[in-house]
């Protein structure tokens, strides 16, 4: 089946894409109203992809956060997962944004790929380190990023790779549908619900609950995402109201003004206690257990 275009003018990214078939999974949906394909397992050539990209010269800047504690239990999992996993064969420069650079391990990386260090100071609440990514991002996007990677990802440093997470997961502006929430009514998504927020969605929009701790897209892309959502965030700051979920309810909210050209399915980003389902054929991205009394306590 052929996904119908819903804006002419929208950068989709199936247009005469050889690398993809929607109908080589009736399980799922693979298409968004708008146009814009749902990566699922089975429904992609790997090899198509990853031949577009190297003709291309495709340089890829994953950011990720590891401020106080997280570093510790976190960043060296995620680091040497993504070197097996992570845009395998492409050059991918590592931002990482931490407020205790000398504690950042010593990693061997493949060739093509390195590591840079971008120091931030450390928010006392976690919600502001949080939501603070999206001014830090958005920075680093306009000092270095723009001039030496076409595309970034922004992850969440508490998950590991255990599968391909490659090109096929570029696009202009890419979501990632909730792990918990992909298969449930939406009356059940937690968009922020206050009329005060920014953030706020009536009951009758969103199409989908994003995760917020995957977004990528063109460095274009990104960049109005993460400058959008900090201004909405500063603005909330101003009228003191914060949205239920931070960063992700002004995320969510962004996706639904602004339709992304790729969604992810949660293989992308799966939580193993969300047990078995027929629909996940592969989790190419796990969240890691959460420790929060190590990492919120005092
Ligand atoms: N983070 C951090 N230090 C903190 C709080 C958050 O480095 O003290 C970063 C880290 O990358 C983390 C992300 O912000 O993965 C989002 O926070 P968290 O994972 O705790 O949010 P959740 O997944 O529980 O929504
Ligand atoms: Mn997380």
């Amino acid at each position: 089946g052929k996904c119908e275009l819903y804006h002419a003018d929208m950068k989709l990214d199936n247009a005469g894409d050889k690398g993809l078939n929607f109908g080589s999974r009736t399980d799922i949906q693979t298409c968004t109203y708008w146009g814009a394909p749902i990566i699922w397992d089975g429904m992609f050539n790997p090899e198509v992809y990853d031949r577009t990209h190297t003709k291309d010269h495709t340089s890829v800047a994953l950011t990720v956060f590891a401020v106080g504690r997280y570093l510790d239990v976190y960043l060296k999992d995620f680091l040497i997962s993504a070197e097996l996993h992570f845009m395998v064969g492409f050059p991918v420069t590592y931002y990482v944004f931490t407020d205790v650079p000398e504690k950042i391990p010593a990693l061997k990386l493949a060739s093509g790929r390195e590591l840079k260090l971008m120091p931030v100071k450390r928010h006392s609440r976690w919600q502001d380190v949080s939501m603070m990514r999206m001014k830090s991002i958005r920075d680093a996007i306009d000092s270095c990023i723009q001039h030496n990677h076409q595309y970034v990802f922004c992850m969440d440093v508490d998950q590991v790779f255990r599968g391909r997470f490659g090109t096929e997961a570029l696009g202009d502006s890419v979501a990632l549908l909730h792990a918990h929430y992909y298969h449930r009514f939406r009356r059940m998504w937690t968009y922020d619900r206050n009329p005060k927020s920014q953030a706020y969605m009536a009951d009758s929009q969103g199409d989908f609950y994003y995760h917020a701790a995957v977004f990528g897209g063109s460095w274009q892309s990104v960049k109005q995402i993460t400058d959008t959502c900090y201004r909405t965030i500063m603005e909330d700051k101003k009228n003191r109201v914060e949205a239920l979920w931070h960063d992700e309810s002004h995320l969510n909210k962004y996706f639904w003004k602004h339709k992304p050209s790729k969604v992810l399915s949660p293989e992308y980003c799966w939580d193993t206690s969300i047990g078995y389902r027929s629909d996940i054929h592969i989790a190419r991205l796990l969240w890691q257990e959460k420790q929060y009394d190590r990492l919120r306590g005092t």
